[in-house]
């Protein structure tokens, strides 16, 4: 993947763009359209990007492109942070969790739901079919079964099955940096018509305590999407991630006029003051802003995420980082 990965040159550009609006006092007047654009978290989001992109370049609508996207990264059993082929919690449960959020505000979300393949579609379902935001548990389950999702049988892929087992030899629980014992795939886009939508799947930190629910799935600190301003995703430690509302402060921060990779910055630096041990966790945040302008920022080195345009044609960029 070397090859295609591209230290972010953007950054340069986007600062000159940001000094343009700030000096005449409005994020507003930064003039770069770079639309479509998607990106996502981590590797694992160029393949989304390329399901993603199918929709863009057609000029389809964001909200239809976040969600596909992702699909493609849950349905990879291999993949042991997102979908069913997740590591499972400390009793051997693979909870899901995902989210998904539009240009107009709504948005869906399922927390600790087991045995289907899609969260993310039934996270759409919650979004598009009930009154509510939030389904958990059994309920989710329930809702998803009663509108046509299938039922996987198997608990766990047999790579994560004997993971989990050779956790529980010591069953200490120390989640390791940059590891894919926490990937969760974050995607936002900005489409031909110029709506933001993002969306955020996980199956959340592995060997967590059962019914422990991360950002992923919370509205304002896995995702935001403000269709005046921006967009954001997280990932990491969910519960840093939640103490500062991550995403809902990226976007508020680039209304108040700084550019995406600043804004994730601040955002960071927020999670750095946690009186938690951050020192030893990652959390990193992706976002766009209303021009197609993007950025990300992590707390430590080894954070990327991916990006599609028609100007960059699916690279991997290896995010700044705080220490
Ligand atoms: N944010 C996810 C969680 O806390 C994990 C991750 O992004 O890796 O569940």
């Amino acid at each position: 993947m070397t090859s295609r990965r591209t230290f972010i040159k953007f950054s340069a550009f986007s600062a000159a763009l940001l000094s343009v609006g700030k000096s005449m006092g409005s994020p507003r007047l930064h003039t770069s359209s770079e639309k479509p654009i998607v990106l996502s978290t981590w590797e694992h989001g160029l393949a989304a990007n390329e399901d993603a992109w199918k929709i863009l370049s057609a000029n389809g609508k964001a909200i239809d492109a976040v969600e596909k996207g992702v699909m493609n990264t849950e349905e990879n059993l291999k993949n042991q942070s997102v979908g069913l082929g997740g590591l499972p919690d400390r009793d051997g449960h693979v909870t899901l969790d995902a989210c998904i959020m539009d240009e107009l505000g709504n948005c869906g979300s399922v927390c600790c739901l087991e045995h289907i393949k899609h969260p993310i579609s039934v996270a759409r379902m919650v979004m598009d079919k009930t009154p509510h935001v939030i389904l958990v548990g059994d309920g989710a389950l329930k809702f998803a079964l009663n509108h046509g999702f299938t039922k996987e049988t198997f608990d766990r892929t047999p790579e994560a099955d004997k993971a989990w087992k050779e956790w529980l030899i010591k069953a200490q629980y120390k989640p390791i940096i940059n590891v894919e014992n926490h990937d969760t795939i974050g995607m936002i886009a900005l489409d031909a018509a110029g709506n933001l939508s993002g969306s955020c799947t996980t199956s959340g930190l592995a060997y967590k305590m059962h019914g422990r629910v991360g950002d992923s799935p919370i509205i304002g600190a896995g995702l935001f999407v403000d269709n005046e301003v921006g967009a954001a995703a997280a990932t990491g430690t969910g519960e840093e991630v939640i103490r500062v509302c991550g995403s809902h402060t990226v976007v508020e921060m680039m209304r108040a006029g700084h550019s995406p990779e600043e804004a994730c910055r601040i955002a960071v630096e927020r999670v750095s003051k946690s009186p938690k041990n951050v020192k030893e966790m990652q959390i990193g945040f992706i976002a766009i802003n209303k021009h197609g302008e993007f950025g990300g920022y992590a707390l430590q080195n080894g954070f990327n995420f991916a990006v599609h345009s028609n100007k960059i044609n699916n690279e991997l960029c290896d995010a700044k980082h705080l220490w």
